[in-house]
């Protein structure tokens, strides 16, 4: 049997554990990740070394146990697995970890940003210095005999001691002597959670002290069953999450139970993906698509990033592309470097490489849906048009799966290809210039006369109301040939879409200018510019546009880009036109009195104002007590 030993543990090493505690400041809890960690590798090199036949002995029950002891101040994790010699704890634990942190310090000595990094650089297993001022391992190797266990004791500087030691279980137990200022993990509560974030999955059982739980006790004399309230063991993981099981092997309601499982009281989601590649990198998971209700909710579920069922963060920018943040779910893959910061993962070429196979993943998942069964993804259209809408906009290769898949919607609710629907209007919304002209509306209650007058000339209208259209709109008009796309209130019908033909008006020039004059003086206000138009009879007396140009500026300047914003600040003006042809102007001009013709002329504009809903205040009150003097 080995003798007690002292030493000093090897290399430059002084520095280390105040680096430990600084970079991790803010992230102490991940101690447990780490410990556990370890357990369940040491764990599934047991299991290999049985598969291979090296080892014959009897495997027992392999659970992993965290225990801690608020007396004592201690946390144990305790695992039956391989196990380490004294040798082998020497190499291990003070040589390996440590040259590993010479690395660390060089590479790191100056950043601040480096959360996280530890368990890139073999440190795992020190992290446990964060939270205490000793730690002991005491190990039993599969390899070694009851009294030939070691144990190690190290309180944080770096001396280590190394006994021998009886034990009489394979496997390691590593106990943390808590420190004071973290004796908030001596707490039941504050351990569970932290074990449920990051081993919910782990891939060998953990137990974490006992739960009650009720259980089936015979019947009483009516014969009804009886339950008596029973304690088990509490364990945290579930081993065998979906992501890591076989897609065929699989039903709805398994990835529908899941899901409940990664997000309890979240609404079931539309659909999902099934990741599984293993070239060029590994890669599991499943993405969910949510059904999204507003802005709020599309944050609230993360995607889940793990590397072997660790978890590691909820934070996967990077990793997923920008526009697929939005769903939800679970990735794993040990290629992901998720140990190191976040310039590193930018321009990690597996990074890369990932985030493309999950965009075309998604790709291929929707048009297989649109393409077998259009009516149940004309369904789902809704819900699923921002996650489309957004990576056409931000994705240049994701539009070009897009475009054949992406649905257009008009006012009756029919659904279109951008194909399908510039086919449609072509024959009837061609302007002189050859350009097809895509009408919509962003808001069908306010538009509505506006979308009456098009329907009425034949023009169907789009809805495009969602929070991204604006850019969508943008998007489609670079990138479809000869289409241009108008909001139906950006002008009068008969402009909207020019065409050679115009209507004959039954004003000379002379009344025109009459009439001009007149809508100016009973408006008087210098941001809405009167012009006369010769419309159809059955158009409002007066129609109030705002071009389309003017908005899209407007628009732009309320999201501070593109050099705009100066046009934030000007007062919103319109076009005001008047038709030429309705009764109400004859009448105006018939009319002798010139007070009585601006009156005229004045209910006719407030009469635009109020069909836009853009009537308000005194204005509104003045016209309502004119309208009662009108018609009495
Ligand atoms: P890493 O896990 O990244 O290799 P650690 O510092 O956490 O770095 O651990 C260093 C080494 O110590 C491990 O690679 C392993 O060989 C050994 N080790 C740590 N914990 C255990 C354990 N519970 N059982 C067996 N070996 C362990």
């Amino acid at each position: 049997m080995a003798t007690a030993e002292k030493g000093t543990i090897s290399i430059h090493t002084e520095n280390i554990f105040p680096i430990i505690k600084k970079f991790l400041y803010s992230d102490h809890e991940i101690f447990l990740r780490e410990l556990v960690s370890n357990a369940v590798d040491a764990t599934q090199k047991l299991r290999k070394l049985v598969s291979l036949g090296e080892y014959q002995g009897e495997l027992g029950d392999l659970r992993i146990e965290v225990e801690f002891d608020k007396k004592k101040k201690t946390i144990t994790v305790r695992d039956k697995g391989i196990g380490m010699t004294a040798d082998e704890i020497k190499k291990y634990i003070n040589q390996i970890a440590f040259s590993g942190a010479a690395e660390f310090i060089e590479k790191f000595k100056d950043k601040t940003d480096a959360k996280d990094i530890i368990g890139k650089f073999g440190l795992g297993f020190y992290s446990a210095f964060m939270v205490a001022d000793k730690v002991e391992i005491i190990s039993r190797s599969y390899s070694a005999g009851e009294d030939e266990a070691a144990h190690w004791v190290c309180d944080g500087s770096t001396e280590f001691e190394l006994e021998p030691t009886k034990k009489a279980e394979r496997g390691t137990d590593v106990i943390l002597h808590i420190n004071k200022d973290s004796e908030e993990f001596l707490d039941e509560w504050r351990l569970k959670g932290i074990l449920e974030k990051y081993c919910k999955f782990l891939p060998v059982e953990i137990k974490f002290g006992t739960e009650e739980h009720s259980e089936r006790d015979g019947e009483d004399k009516d014969g009804k069953p009886k339950y008596k309230t029973v304690k088990r063991d509490r364990i945290i993981n579930n081993t065998n999450p979906l992501w890591t099981r076989q897609p065929a092997d699989l039903k709805d309601e398994d990835y529908l139970a899941f899901y409940k499982e990664l997000y309890p009281f979240s609404e079931d989601p539309l659909f999902w993906i099934h990741l599984n590649v293993d070239y060029p990198f590994t890669l599991t998971g499943i993405l969910y698509f949510p059904k999204v209700k507003n802005d709020f909710e599309l944050h609230k579920n993360k995607i889940q990033l793990y590397s072997r069922q660790v978890f590691i963060t909820d934070e996967v920018k990077d990793v997923v592309p920008d526009f697929l943040m939005l769903l939800h779910g679970v990735l794993d893959s040990p290629d992901i470097p998720l140990n190191v910061s976040r310039s590193y993962l930018q321009s990690d070429s597996n990074v890369k490489k990932i985030s493309q196979h999950i965009t075309k993943k998604v790709a291929d998942k929707l048009q297989d849906m649109f393409r077998k069964e259009r009516a149940e993804f004309e369904k789902k259209w809704d819900d699923i048009s921002i996650f489309v809408k957004y990576g056409m906009i931000s994705d240049e290769k994701f539009y070009d799966r897009a475009k054949e898949f992406a649905l257009l919607k008009n006012i009756e609710k029919k659904y279109f290809t951008l194909d399908e629907y510039r086919e449609k209007v072509a024959p009837t919304q061609t302007d002189k210039d050859k350009q097809v002209i895509f009408l919509y509306t962003s808001d069908p209650g306010k538009q509505d006369s506006f979308i009456q007058s098009a329907l009425n000339k034949s023009y169907d209208v789009l809805i495009l109301d969602g929070i991204l259209d604006n850019h969508f709109i943008n998007t489609l008009e670079q990138k479809l040939e000869k289409t241009h796309i108008r909001r139906v209130d950006s002008d009068t019908v008969e402009k909207l879409i020019d065409k050679d033909e115009k209507l004959d008006s039954v004003l000379t020039q002379e009344e025109k200018d009459q009439v001009k004059a007149i809508f100016e003086k009973a408006i008087d206000n210098k941001n809405m510019t009167v012009t006369v138009e010769s419309m159809s009879t059955d158009e409002l007396p007066v129609v109030i546009t705002m071009s389309e140009f003017m908005r899209r500026m407007k628009d732009m300047a309320k999201l501070g880009g593109g050099g705009f914003a100066f046009m934030g600040n000007m007062p919103d003006s319109y076009n005001v036109a008047v038709n030429a042809n309705h009764a109400i102007i004859q009448r105006i001009i018939r009319t002798e009195a010139e007070e009585d013709k601006l009156k005229l002329a004045k209910q006719a504009y407030d009469l635009a104002l109020l069909s836009q809903n853009m009537l308000t205040g005194a204005d509104l009150t003045r016209f309502i007590r004119r309208s009662v003097e009108l018609v009495s």
